[in-house]
């Protein structure tokens, strides 16, 4: 079984990918954890997104795995940078190193290797349109944008990383702006995606509304 789940940035799929792994005892792969992780790599060498030269050179010593659990643990070339993938610098960067077509052959085809262990429930931005076209199940999230900035907000504060609410929102604003408008795998909602606006839900009635789609429509569960 695979569960594919899009949507705009921190409206909460992430979180609603990992409750249903839980649920179902299946895998959860964060695949923008893995954008993350490349953004972090090319920083670290301060290789710009407009160097595609440079990202095509050093794209082949990139190594990225996602070993599963209750926390997601991504690892970089064998560190494990799970925590360093979240700081502002990331955010800023992560939408642009992501509209470059090699960096998501790259991530594609990781993803689709991943998913071939057993199942897996993976969100991001293109995992119903592009990874995963005949995905059991498609579910694309919304919420408005004051919900998702502040839902951002507390995430981060919670980690101790210092946020303004004004410089979140324009960064959530931004990314969904390139996400939706790239040229590769744009953010689209997929015809056959269920769509769930989770602006007034909290996360167990999230969890309880995706569960009975997933009944419905697996017979399961
Ligand atoms: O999901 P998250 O907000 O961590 O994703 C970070 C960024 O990674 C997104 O804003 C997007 O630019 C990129 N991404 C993507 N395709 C995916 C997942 C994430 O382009 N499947």
């Amino acid at each position: 079984m695979i569960i594919a789940i899009d949507g705009h940035s921190a409206c909460g799929k992430s979180t609603l990918a990992k409750d249903l792994a839980k649920e179902l005892g299946i895998t959860h792969i964060d695949s923008g954890a893995m954008y993350r992780a490349v953004t972090l790599y090319f920083r670290k060498r301060n290789i710009f997104p407009n160097d595609l030269e440079g990202i095509r050179k050093n794209l082949p010593g990139l190594e990225i795995s996602i070993v599963p659990g209750e926390t997601c643990t991504v690892m970089l070339n064998g560190d494990v940078v799970t925590e360093s993938i979240r700081a502002s610098d990331i955010n800023d960067w992560v939408s642009d190193y992501a509209k470059i077509p090699e960096i998501r052959k790259k991530l594609v085809e990781l993803q689709r290797s991943m998913a071939k262990r057993g199942s897996v429930v993976m969100d991001g931005r293109d995992i119903g349109s592009v990874v995963f076209p005949n995905a059991t199940i498609k579910f694309f999230l919304t919420a408005d944008i004051r919900t998702r900035t502040n839902r951002r907000l507390a995430e981060l504060r919670a980690k101790g990383i210092p946020a303004a609410y004004e410089a979140v929102k324009a960064n959530l604003i931004r990314r969904d702006q390139i996400d939706s408008n790239r040229e590769d795998s744009p953010l689209i909602q997929c015809e056959d995606a269920i769509v769930i606006d989770n602006s007034k839900l909290d996360v167990a009635d999230q969890q309880d509304v995706a569960l009975r789609y997933i009944a419905e429509r697996t017979q399961i569960g």
